[in-house]
């Protein structure tokens, strides 16, 4: 059920130079949510209302708080509100929305993320581990530069309780320094083969789209692929 609702700033964690995790108590009642979710944040600016989604990075499972992951465009009216928040504010929110959420096939999964599209596979994961899915969880995350890496000791964690899931961290322009993967998320993609597998993408609009027409082309069936566009709405 779609709920109005309010939260307040319990930390604000940087996870990158511009990359932060926000999480936020309940003001009152949890309310429940499923991973992949996203929720509406409603703000006031310069006596306009600004209404921005914002993808859950937290697992259902906890209770005590719930997280977001956001990347601060500077200008951005949500981007300037959140980041200027103080520990303890109040914010508005409404949800939750979305049809980026788990199924329950029994199929290995694919999940490929750019930036802050990485936001729904940090609830998702756990979910799954506490959930003893036993079918291979493979996640690949592509970013620009190393600096705009995050969440990487969550995956290495993640990697050693089960042996099921594998993340893979590609960097488009790498320095000399770099040691892992390199090159766009899409040239990883390539070799995969994919058709039993559930392919979740999520990101901004052209990876999105680029990554969806490949599965398309190797064989993916409807059903079986979920993707979230983190467009303006
Ligand atoms: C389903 C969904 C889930 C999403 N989940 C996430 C998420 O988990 N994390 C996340 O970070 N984002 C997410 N987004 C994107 C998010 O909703 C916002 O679009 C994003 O945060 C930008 O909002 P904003 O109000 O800060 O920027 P806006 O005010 O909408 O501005 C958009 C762009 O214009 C630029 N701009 C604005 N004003 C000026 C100005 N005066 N001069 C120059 N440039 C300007 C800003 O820098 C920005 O690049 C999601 C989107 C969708 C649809």
């Amino acid at each position: 059920m779609i709920q109005k609702f309010a939260a307040k700033l319990l930390r604000s964690i940087p996870l990158t130079a511009d990359t932060y995790q926000l999480d936020f108590a309940w003001a009152s009642e949890p309310v429940p949510y499923e991973a992949g979710h996203f929720f509406l944040l409603e703000v006031e600016d310069g006596g306009d209302k600004v209404t921005r989604a914002y993808s859950i990075s937290s697992a259902p499972s906890e209770k005590e708080f719930f997280s977001l992951c956001l990347k601060f465009l500077p200008g951005g009216r949500a981007s300037e509100y959140l980041k200027n928040m103080e520990i303890g504010q109040e914010v508005h929110f409404q949800g939750p929305f979305g049809h980026f959420k788990l199924t329950d096939s029994k199929k290995d999964i694919l999940m490929v993320a750019t930036g802050t599209g990485i936001a729904p596979f940090i609830g998702m994961v756990p979910t799954l581990l506490e959930q003893g899915f036993k079918k291979k969880i493979s996640l690949y995350f592509g970013v620009r530069f190393e600096e705009d890496l995050f969440y990487l000791a969550q995956f290495k964690t993640w990697e050693k309780k089960n042996s099921k899931f594998k993340s893979f961290v590609t960097v488009s322009r790498p320095t000399e320094k770099w040691k892992g993967l390199s090159g766009r998320v899409t040239e990883h993609l390539e070799p995969l083969d994919i058709k039993d597998c559930e392919v979740y993408i999520c990101g901004n609009g052209d990876m999105v789209k680029t990554v969806k027409e490949m599965m398309e082309a190797k064989g993916a069936q409807k059903p079986d692929l979920h993707f979230e566009l983190f467009t303006a709405i």
